[in-house]
């Protein structure tokens, strides 16, 4: 049971690992995962959660037929196609 006294002073690289259910970023878009602050804005979702998304994306959401339940759902509705974005 090591002490990991590095942890926290930068944060992990994440890459590949799409899973951020248990850990929302609010500095990255939701959807496809942009980093860039002046881009990103929130979404709201059906349970009214409040995301981070950029700005194309909430757009996007406003514009769905349907409120998204979950960040997962709002990634399918929003058809994600850069999974491979790092
Ligand atoms: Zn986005």
């Amino acid at each position: 049971m090591a002490l990991a006294r590095a942890v926290g002073d930068r944060p992990a690289m994440r890459m590949g690992n799409l899973d951020r259910r248990t850990a929302p970023s609010h500095t990255t878009c939701a959807v496809c995962g942009t980093a860039d602050a002046r881009l990103l804005s929130t979404t709201t979702l059906e349970d009214g959660l409040r995301v981070t998304v950029c700005g194309s994306h909430k757009v996007a959401h406003r514009r769905a037929e349907k409120m998204a339940r979950s960040v997962d759902e709002l990634r399918m509705m929003l058809c994600d196609r850069r999974v491979a974005a790092g």
